[in-house]
Parts: C-alpha cells; structure tokens; sequence
C-alpha cells in the first residue's frame, strides 16, 4: 500500500496529466457526443488507467486505494472519468477469474493500451436490477457458445476492443438457485459486430457512448468463458466492490469540483455591493456539502483499504458509494443555485458536470438497492426481494 506521500505524488501527477484536457476539451467532446481518444491513450500510457494491473502482467500493481485516487483526481478535473472508469474494474473479472491463458493473453495487452477493455455487458431492457432473472442465452455448440438475447445501457462498447458479458447457460427455472446458471463470457467486440451483434447508440443525457445490444447467434469460442460454467455471477459479483468504491472516488471528485467552483465564485460575485458569499444563505449551504463530501471521502478511504486487506468490504464499498453519490449530487445543486442564471451557461461548465453526476445514484447500482442490501445484510431485517 502507497504511503500518503506516494498517494499524493500520484494525485499530483493525473493534476498535471488533466490540466492538459481542460474544460473546454469536454465540453466540446459532450456537444458533438465525442469520446475523449487523447486522454485515455494518455491515461493509459503514463500508467494511470492500468494502475490495477499486476506487475506480472504489464500493469502497476497497485491497490484500490490509488486507483481511487486516479479517478478522483480526474473528476475533480472537470473531466467525465465514465469514458475510461470501466477498464479498471472489469479488468479484475480477468485477473480475479481468467485462466492462466487468459490473463496472458489480454492484460499485458490491456497494460499496453493495446486492447481496450471498457465495456460490460449485463443489464437487461425486461429485467433491469433484478439481474438473475436476465434472458440472454448462451448455448454451447461444439467449441463455440451461440448467444442470443438483448442488452441496454452497454456504454463504451463502440469504444472498446472487449466486453465482459453475462448471459446464461441454463434457465432460471431449471436451477435450485437464482444465481446459478449464469455464465461470464469475454466478447471480442470488433469481430462480433454485424456477426450476431448490432450495436445501437442511444441518445442520452449525458456523453457516456452507451448502447443497445442485440444478439442472435453470436458465436463466441468456448475458450472465451471466463470462469466456470454456470458460476458467472460470482465473476461479476466480485468486481462490484471495486467498481462502488471507484464509483465514489469519482463523486468525491464531483463534489470538490463544484465546491471548488462555487466558493470560488461566491468570494468573486458581487451583488448588492458585496460578495455573495458574505450572504449565509450562499454561505452554509456550500460548508454543508464541504462537509457531506469529507465525510464520504473517509468512508472511500475506509473501503478501499478494506479491499486492498483483502477484508470483505461490501458494507463499505456500498455505503461509500451511496454517500458519496448523494453528495456529489447535492454539491451539484448548490453550485448551480451559487452561479445563478450563469450556472445554465455551458461555458461555465458546472451544467455538465450537474447532469454526469447525477447517473451515480441510479448506475452501476441504484440508491434502493444500496439500502436493501444495508437493510437485509447488515441489519439483518427481511428480504424484500
Ligand atoms: C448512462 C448509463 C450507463 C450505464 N452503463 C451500463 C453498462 O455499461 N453496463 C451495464 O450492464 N449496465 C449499465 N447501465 C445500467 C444501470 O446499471 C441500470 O440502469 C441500473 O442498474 C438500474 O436498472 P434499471 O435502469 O433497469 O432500473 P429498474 O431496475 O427498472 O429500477 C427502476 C427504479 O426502481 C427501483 N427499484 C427496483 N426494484 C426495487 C425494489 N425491489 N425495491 C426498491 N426499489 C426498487 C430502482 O432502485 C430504480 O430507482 C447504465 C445505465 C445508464 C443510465
């Protein structure tokens, strides 16, 4: 584990790296739905991105807790780290599942900024957050697995070498339990699309380049399962840690981001003679989410370590996820209400980062589904589904 010193050499160098992608960068990208090429090969090169990668396979070896504060580091930026976030943490359904092969043959690749592992394919237009219920099927056929099915809100697909894809390889009624019978595949992207894939864009509210899948006898090599049969949900399920706790570093990020923007202006705004942030009304509401968002800080702190321990952490990762997302999100609103009509200027940028941060409280996993796991795995209380 880095020592606070190291941790703040890195936080220091993604500075550097993101003072060269200004705001502008963005928000020239968010008008015309581009993705951010430059920056991520940038990311990738000087070794950021691959932070999670084993040093036997290309990458940093380093832990969580700096990959953390990568993507932190990024949002506070002003970038729109959900270009790029996914490559770390699907990587780890490789690292954590592949076979020996596997992990040769994709992440030194992935270390190199070869292959692009960015997306991930698991929700479901019919059946949303109740993942064990999705329909897609993969059916094997000699050395081959023939999928079929439909995917929603796929992101980055159309910008990624490699997706991880969930379908199953047994009906649900067929298995004792619901989460058997899911199976975890490794899709080469370039080649399955317009050979059982159709990959469609969907128009959304913020760049985040996400897509309808359809599948129809996609023919994806046996060799490609990652895992076992059967025991797909177990690949995804123990990436999700990572993926919450990263999640939250990108809200802390938001929130910094627009508490430093608003106090910012509230110091030079001045209005009725004098600054706006004389007026407690401007005042407290911004030392409020200054607040709210070191309190979430600690908690993305504490999970981190957790994960990096190897301590089951799914309380925390959780908790740091929903924390930090209400208050990136309620920093978002205050930095708006701070600006006044300008907030609403996309030249002041804070409209864009307002709309991105708001996904977090609804993906990768939404706010109620965060309690009900606090409610039923920490309390103890009934399940409710
Ligand atoms: C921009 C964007 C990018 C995304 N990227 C990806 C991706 O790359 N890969 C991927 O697989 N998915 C992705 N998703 C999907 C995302 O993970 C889902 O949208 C999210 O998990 C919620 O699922 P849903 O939209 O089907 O909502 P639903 O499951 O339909 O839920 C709707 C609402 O009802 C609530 N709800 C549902 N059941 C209960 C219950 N039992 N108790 C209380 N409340 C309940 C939910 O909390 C939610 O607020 C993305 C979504 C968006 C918007």
């Amino acid at each position: 584990m880095s020592s606070p010193n190291e941790i703040d050499e890195i936080r220091n160098s993604v500075r550097q790296l993101c003072a060269r992608y200004g705001e502008e960068y963005w928000l020239a990208l968010d008008r015309h739905n581009g993705y951010p090429t430059e920056f991520v090969k940038e990311l990738t090169s000087s070794g950021f991105l691959t932070v999670l990668i084993p040093e036997a396979y290309g990458g940093s070896g380093l832990g969580v807790l700096e990959a953390a504060a990568v993507m932190e580091e990024v949002c506070r930026s002003g970038a729109h780290a959900g270009a790029c976030h996914a490559q770390m943490y699907v990587m780890g359904s490789i690292l954590r599942h592949g076979s020996e092969e596997q992990k040769k043959k994709y992440l030194p690749k992935i270390a190199a900024g070869e292959l692009r592992l960015q997306s991930f394919g698991v929700t479901e237009p019919t059946t949303g957050t109740d993942t064990t219920s999705l329909k897609t099927m993969a059916r094997r056929e000699g050395d081959h697995y023939l999928i079929s099915g439909q995917k929603v809100w796929i992101s980055r697909i159309q910008h990624s070498d490699l997706m991880v894809l969930l379908a199953r390889t047994q009906a649900k009624e067929e298995t004792k339990k619901k989460t058997e019978g899911l199976s975890a595949f490794i899709v080469d992207v370039k080649a399955a699309e317009g050979n059982g894939l159709e990959i469609r864009p969907i128009e959304s509210m913020i760049n985040h380049h996400s897509c309808e899948l359809f599948f129809d006898d996609l023919a994806v090599p046996a060799e490609n399962l990652l895992g076992e049969e059967g025991k797909g949900f177990k690949v995804i399920l123990d990436g999700m840690n990572a993926e919450r706790i990263l999640i939250a570093a990108e809200c802390v990020g938001d929130g910094r981001y627009f508490i430093d923007k608003a106090s910012a202006y509230a110091k030079e705004r001045v209005v009725f003679d004098r600054p706006i942030g004389q007026n407690q009304g401007i005042q407290f509401p911004i030392a409020r989410c200054y607040a709210e968002v070191e309190a979430a800080s600690l908690m993305v702190d504490k999970a981190a370590r957790m994960f990096d321990a190897g301590a089951p952490c799914g309380a925390e990762a959780n908790i740091a996820k929903m924390l930090a997302s209400e208050a990136s999100w309620r920093a978002g609103d205050v930095c708006m209400q701070t600006h006044g009509g300008f907030a609403f200027a996309k030249e002041y940028h804070i409209e864009r980062k307002f709309r991105e941060t708001r996904l977090y409280q609804i993906a990768p996993i939404s706010t109620n589904l965060i309690l009900s796991f606090i409610g039923e795995h920490v309390l103890g209380m009934p399940r409710s589904f």
